[in-house]
């Protein structure tokens, strides 16, 4: 009889085992926020390390948002009330993970952990998060009907002035607070007016969070992780890599610290390790090209000069010394966004090196190069090789 019992257990074992890795899919009953809303902003706060814990929170594989097919559809209707008044949504969370709230609650209990004190939460003390209910210990994101939101103006995407930032835990972000402006509040009263109107409720302690009000699990929690199908994942890192690359290069662009260049490096989990842009105006350095500029940082941050597994997002095909250096760090996956004519047709030309590499670097018009001292630069290099030291 035991010995049945073992043999129906691996004949079980092996058939799980050979089972596809089957691709995240979305419960019955739920979809994809973009997929509903398509001029709908994200900012997923959790799958960051920018929120009041100062890590990616359990459960946010993805930086999406979803919500059940009601609310959904209802905060469709709050986005078309706002789009009339030149704003689009933006979502900082929607449906959350009974683990994720888990996270947080773990992160409470341990009152040493005051990492993010200072963006989060500096007016309350960390030990009655949970009692002033910025923090529930069960949370009504996970039944699916939730959504922590704010709006951008249409044209600049830059978000609408509410008097305090997402996840403020402070009474500053109470409904009805004195401590902002009369323009502020008024902010604060169109988000809540349209998603009134859409039939969602204010939260009196945070006023970006508003639940439907006839949501469809009153009580049912769920734990699904907040994900994507393998495709629609990784081009949610792109998205992001993307976003970020650009909005730097913008930014530095105007500064006049140099080129419409900006770089990201990400890992294999969407982690965006660096962010960097091209600075060589600023820095006198013609090789601070925004993806030498994120390969120097990535090292920096990581403590490695070895990159391998990490993928760099450029926001133009890069320069054949920036291919070298990507080379060299070991990454092996480049995606960029514009091409080499596009920055050819800006005054930008990498051309003439790729022909001076492909002439067999024989054309003494681009660069001389001549033969000097070999016999004692062999010689270091020996002494290299005999003190085995690391090669890379
Ligand atoms: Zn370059």
């Amino acid at each position: 009889m035991k010995r049945n019992v073992s043999v129906v257990l691996v004949v079980l074992l092996v058939a799980l085992l050979s089972l596809p890795v089957l691709g995240f899919e979305l419960p019955e009953g739920f979809v994809y926020v973009t997929d509903v809303i398509p001029t709908v902003q994200l900012e997923i706060r959790y799958f960051t390390d920018y929120n009041f814990v100062g890590t990616r929170i359990s459960g946010y594989n993805a930086p999406t948002a979803i919500l059940t097919k009601e609310a959904a559809e209802a905060l469709k209707k709050a986005a078309e009330i706002l789009d009339e008044q030149g704003y689009y949504i933006k979502i900082y969370d929607a449906y959350r993970p009974l683990r994720a709230v888990e996270h947080f609650v773990f992160w409470g209990a341990d009152l040493a952990d005051q990492k993010m004190k200072e963006d989060f939460y500096p007016n309350v003390d960390k030990s009655l998060l949970f009692e002033q209910r910025y923090i529930a210990l069960r949370s009504g994101h996970s039944r699916g009907s939730t959504v922590d939101l704010t709006i951008v103006y249409k044209d600049t995407l830059e978000e609408v002035d509410m008097g305090s930032p997402f996840d403020f835990l402070d009474e500053s972000s109470h409904h009805g607070t004195d401590q902002i402006t009369p323009e502020q509040a008024a902010n604060r009263a169109i988000l809540r007016d349209a998603m009134v109107a859409a039939g969602f409720e204010p939260y009196p302690e945070e006023w970006w969070h508003y639940k439907l009000e006839n949501e469809p699990y009153t009580d049912k929690y769920f734990d699904f992780p907040v994900d994507l199908s393998e495709d629609r994942r990784w081009q949610s890192f792109l998205d992001e890599a993307l976003k970020k690359s650009v909005a730097r290069a913008r930014q530095t662009m105007n500064e006049n610290i140099g080129g419409p260049f900006g770089a990201a490096i990400f890992d294999s989990e969407g982690n965006i390790i660096v962010v960097a842009s091209n600075s060589v105006l600023r820095d006198h350095d013609p090789t601070a090209h925004a993806e030498v500029n994120a390969i120097r940082e990535a090292g920096r941050v990581l403590g490695t000069h070895d990159l391998s597994g990490y993928t760099l997002y450029a926001t133009g095909y890069p320069c054949p010394m920036c291919l070298g250096a990507i080379i060299w760090s070991n990454i092996t996956h480049v995606i960029y966004g514009a091409r080499p004519e596009d920055a050819e047709a800006i005054g930008f030309r990498d051309d003439f090196i790729y022909r001076f590499i492909e002439g067999g670097r024989a054309d003494s018009s681009v660069l001389l190069i001549e033969e000097y001292g070999r016999d004692e630069c062999v010689k270091l290099f020996e002494e290299y090789a005999e003190n085995q030291k690391q090669l890379y």
